[in-house]
């Protein structure tokens, strides 16, 4: 437990700190390796049910001095969600650890309970740790690791042999959907769900250096056990990005091969077979390492192979985690610099990337082991099908595109206004600790506003939502008065590159494009075909240069000649008549840096 404890006084001291400790309820610390508390049965190609994971990480709590189980608000099922928090100076508050100079490393497992590797290796993970099983218990000199046990317990508890039709192990495990069977890997920012809020909270007060979210895939079939899917690395500030590109990246794959495991990147192919080459898909904030992303953290998703066997997918990201950790415990003065400086800088960047594309010219040569992808004859119904030749493996080199070109940027302004009656919105932008201030009386500004031009929405639901996948924009200058009570949020955080994505309309996953703004696009002011006339025409005789525009309008557009209604909706649309709330977007931009009535 103290190294600096010579071997001389240790025995009085283990004796002293023992009869503490018995006192304290019996928890335990040593320096010797101990017996392993939690039984798995990972061999036995089963999972953990959620009341085991809980039970064995409340057993950790009780027996090791150095871990602490809390919990962060409900989850939509009702079950509270766990954090266990392991530090070897019990700083087990996020205000009290970031008095030390420890580095934090958060691992999520569990968000979609069928791809369970995580929640079994994360148990093993903790228990060796705090048992100081080959000296494991160092980890914990420089880092605090926090551990959400199962994020969809929803999910979890809704368990079947029957719910991934392709995957065989482990015998039984959970369900993809939350409890309002929502898909929590989409839910980061638009936080529909209250594992999301919890989430948020753990997140934004531990603010983790280090952040893993762990997963299985099933899109492809090759002999390697695990892939990584790292956040776009051009999206994080230098020099962080290239010490997590250069330095963190490239010891997680040497780490994973010494241990045996073949890690190589998720499998996106770049054209129709990954011998063309593969691909890292630009993460945006709906998904885990894209929403972590966005606060400097360096972030990985693991996907585990979903025909190997159970045990070796187990131990694969077990390896994975404590690659991770030692990392980040070896470098952990580094880090804090970096991720200090990053924020620095991202609190004064005033141009952000909102959208992201791979960059094809930009590529690495890897290794890559496969099985040749042949059309077959089903089994099952007897037509052609696609599928994997296990019998022809093969080993070759290809293209690794994991680098990203900005499609899209923005200038952010120096501040944003968001009026009150959004509050989905400021209840979001709070759980972020997003730093806002409150106008302390009604307020005429100068603003630039953004008119909605255009906007395409999917047809279909997509997690309870239909997004709007093509926004355009035009922007006007004008007078507004903001009312009292309303919201000023400067762009000079650390929080930055999150508010600009969520407040921005062209944003990928913005509010505006989860439809949190929908009511602006319709029209509650209309026209009366034959009430309207009496103005319609008062105006067209005081303005006859419009007249004549509209005149121009009824010759040249087929739609026009001969329609009353649209003739008519000519004039209320390109007048003042026009609904002045439609497709006008509520949140306002002020582009320079003025006093304000806020607090
Ligand atoms: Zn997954």
């Amino acid at each position: 437990m103290n190294s600096k404890i010579t071997s001389m006084n240790r025995t009085h001291f283990s004796l002293f700190f023992l009869s503490l400790l018995i006192l304290a309820g019996c928890k335990q610390s040593s320096d010797n390796e101990g017996e392993a508390l939690v039984a798995l049965r990972y061999e036995q190609n089963e999972t953990v049910t959620y009341d085991e994971a809980v039970r064995f990480y409340q057993l950790l709590d009780n027996h090791y001095s150095e871990a602490k189980l809390l919990t962060y608000g409900k989850t939509d099922v009702g079950k509270p969600l766990h954090l266990f928090v392991m530090d070897s100076d019990k700083h087990f508050t996020p205000e009290s650890a970031k008095q030390t100079n420890k580095r934090i490393v958060l691992i999520n497992n569990g968000i979609h309970p069928g791809e369970p590797e995580g929640i079994d290796a994360s148990l093993m993970f903790a228990d060796d740790i705090l048992r100081n099983k080959d000296g494991m218990r160092r980890l914990l000199d420089n880092t605090i690791i926090c551990i959400i046990p199962v994020y969809n317990i929803g999910g979890m508890l809704n368990r079947s042999a029957y719910h991934r039709t392709g995957q065989t192990t482990p015998k039984e495990a959970g369900h993809r959907g939350n409890a309002k069977n929502l898909d929590l890997n989409r839910d980061f920012v638009k936080m529909d769900t209250k594992n999301a809020k919890a989430f948020a909270e753990i997140f934004r007060l531990w603010q983790p250096d280090v952040f893993l979210d762990t997963h299985t895939t099933n899109g492809t079939d090759h002999p390697q056990v695990i892939t990584l899917i790292p956040f776009q690395t051009d999206a994080l500030p230098e020099p962080l990005a290239t010490f997590y590109h250069d330095s963190l990246i490239t010891y997680l794959y040497a780490q994973m091969a010494n241990a045996g495991f073949d890690m190589i990147p998720y499998v996106d192919y770049w054209n129709t077979t990954p011998k063309d080459g593969i691909k890292l898909n630009p993460q945006t904030p709906r998904y885990s390492t894209g929403y972590t992303g966005l606060f400097n953290s360096m972030s990985f998703m693991t996907e585990n192979q979903i025909y190997a066997n159970y045990p070796d997918r187990v131990h694969s990201v077990y390896h994975f985690k404590k690659a991770l950790v030692t990392f980040t415990n070896e470098h952990s003065d580094r880090i804090g610099k970096l991720r200090k400086e990053a924020d620095k800088f991202t609190s004064k960047q005033k141009e952000f990337v909102l959208q992201w594309d791979v960059d094809s010219t930009r590529f690495r040569m890897i290794r890559y082991k496969g099985y040749e992808g042949e059309t077959g004859i089903s089994p099952v119904t007897g037509l052609p099908r696609f599928g994997f030749n296990r019998e022809k493996p093969y080993d070759t080199i290809i293209p690794y595109y994991e680098r990203h070109i900005p499609v899209k940027t923005v200038k952010a302004p120096e501040y944003y206004i968001l009026p009150q009656a959004w509050e989905e919105v400021v209840e979001r932008l709070s759980i972020n600790r997003t730093d806002m201030k409150r106008f302390t009386k009604d307020t005429s500004v100068t603003v630039q506003r953004y008119i909605i031009k255009e906007v395409k929405t999917s047809p279909y639901k997509y997690n309870w939502h239909r997004n709007h996948t093509h926004v355009e924009l035009d922007i006007a200058t004008e007078k507004v008065v903001v009312r009292e009570g309303d919201y000023l949020i400067p762009v000079n955080q650390p929080a930055n590159k999150y508010i600009v994505e969520m407040l921005e309309p062209e944003g990928q996953d913005s509010f505006f494009r989860w439809n949190f703004f929908d009511p602006i696009l319709e029209e509650r002011e209309y026209y009366s075909s034959f009430g309207f006339e009496e103005n319609a025409l008062r105006y067209l005789n005081e303005h006859p240069d419009f007249r004549k525009e509209w005149e121009e309008a009824i010759k040249n557009d087929t739609s026009l000649a001969g329609n009353h209604r649209a003739q008519l909706g000519y004039i209320y649309q390109h007048t003042e008549w026009a609904d002045n709330v439609t497709k006008k977007y509520p949140v306002l931009r002020i582009e320079e840096k003025i006093q304000l009535p806020v607090k």
